[in-house]
């Protein structure tokens, strides 16, 4: 067989199976039928507290709440940082449609940020819209994709601009910044467990913290009734005291089922980013030196956890790009672009989301116009990720080749 007719055959959105005891905590969960995360036996911890408490040590965090989404883990957590109707939010525009969602469900507006060519927060942009939108109070910075800005100077500029920092970790639970975890940086980091991202229970979420008040609001929002005793990673009870009364209960729990699936996953994810990491090192070697394609480099001080890799196509004409994502798709590699004029499956651009009043971002328009975006599941061998860049690297090479011609 010919290098040109190589065809990858695996699927770009087949997850690992919930590991053996994983299962076996969920059907013990089943037969028992304490699904709701405040309905224990005497003496019982449950899942769902557990999960908080085990979650709160990976990251450090004093405390940690599970939620029953991303989304919601971000909601609450701009609700719990102070942000409600007609406020701004800061927020980078490189990031994936829950962000906006959250910002516009708790009634404030996105004020977006440029994004840079490491695919990270521009901080020259954040100080300039800073200025320009001196009411907002809040920055909701998503590691989008993984790719994390530098945090010692976002931490001091936000520090000397009166902004609190939420974190948006959906693509960096298992991630750090010189050694600090990704999430710890701002007021609360928030993470998603949902099929896609690092940990897997269909659904889910989960929010850190160390600021006592904000988590009790958090706790509260997320429909804790006033059974937020029997949390085991909350807040002291008098953090409540002043909030209990006042605080709406938005009802999005996690239930003690997808607490059970996701506790032996977290135990696992060392190990999991490890692979993780060799997979998007094997891609990221196998198209290294290919014209017209540049890769992102990351930092040294990045942690990272390879569950998706970009690259871009830089000042490719949108012909040429769909063009190669035409041809890499014959051949059984699906890449994701976020140049695309419409939104398609879970890729979307910042201009598609009406909803978060976007202005004009030249510098974010030519990044995304040039991104292309793949997931590596962990179902993939070493081989397919060679395979699979090979792929991408010959259909690269045609299209150029091609383009030359012309
Ligand atoms: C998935 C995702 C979210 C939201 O997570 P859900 O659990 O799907 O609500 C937020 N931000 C980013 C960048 C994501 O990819």
């Amino acid at each position: 067989m010919t290098q040109a007719t190589e065809r990858f055959d695996g699927s770009f959105t087949q997850q690992e199976p919930i590991p053996e005891d994983g299962i076996a905590a969920a059907l013990e969960v089943m037969r028992h039928g304490r699904l709701h995360r405040y309905n224990l036996a005497p003496g019982e911890a449950g899942e769902a507290a557990r999960l908080e408490q085990e979650f709160a040590t990976f990251t450090g965090a004093r405390y940690c709440l599970a939620v029953a989404s991303g989304g919601q883990a971000l909601a609450i957590a701009l609700r719990a940082a102070g942000v409600g109707q007609g406020d701004t939010v800061l927020a980078n525009a490189f990031t994936l449609a829950p962000v906006p969602g959250a910002i516009a469900a708790v009634g404030a507006t996105a004020h977006l940020v440029e994004t840079t060519e490491a695919l990270t927060i521009d901080l020259d942009d954040l100080a300039q819209q800073a200025a320009a939108a001196p009411a907002a109070r809040v920055l909701l910075l998503s590691h989008m994709r993984g790719h994390i800005c530098d945090m010692d100077r976002l931490v001091a500029l936000c520090a000397e601009l009166g902004l609190t920092v939420v974190e948006d970790c959906a693509h960096t639970m298992g991630a750090a910044w010189n050694g600090t975890p990704s999430g710890r940086h701002g007021m609360f980091g928030c993470y998603s467990t949902q099929t896609y991202k690092h940990i897997n229970s269909g659904e889910g979420g989960l929010i850190v913290s160390d600021d006592a008040s904000a988590m009790a609001r958090a706790v509260l929002l997320s429909g804790s009734y006033m059974l937020y005793e029997r949390h085991l990673a909350a807040p002291p009870t008098d953090a409540f005291d002043g909030l209990r009364l006042a605080t709406p209960n938005m009802s999005a729990r996690m239930d003690n089922l997808r607490a059970a699936i996701l506790r032996p996953q977290l135990a696992r994810l060392a190990d999991r980013r490890a692979a993780w990491n060799a997979r998007y090192v094997v891609v990221e070697d196998g198209l290294r030196g290919t014209p017209g394609v540049q890769l992102i480099e990351r930092a040294e001080s990045e942690t990272i956890v390879g569950s998706s890799i970009q690259f871009l196509l830089p000042d490719w004409c949108a012909a040429d790009v769909r063009d190669v994502l035409a041809r890499c798709a014959a051949r059984g590699v699906d890449l994701k672009w976020f140049g695309a004029d419409a939104p398609a499956g879970f890729t979307s651009r910042y201009d598609h989301w009406r909803y978060a009043a976007p202005r004009s971002l030249p510098r974010t328009d030519r990044i995304l116009t040039g991104l292309i975006d793949m997931r590596l599941p962990l179902t993939f061998s070493l081989e397919d990720c060679a395979l699979i860049a090979r792929i991408i690297r010959s259909e690269v090479l045609a299209v150029t080749q091609a383009r030359a011609g012309r």
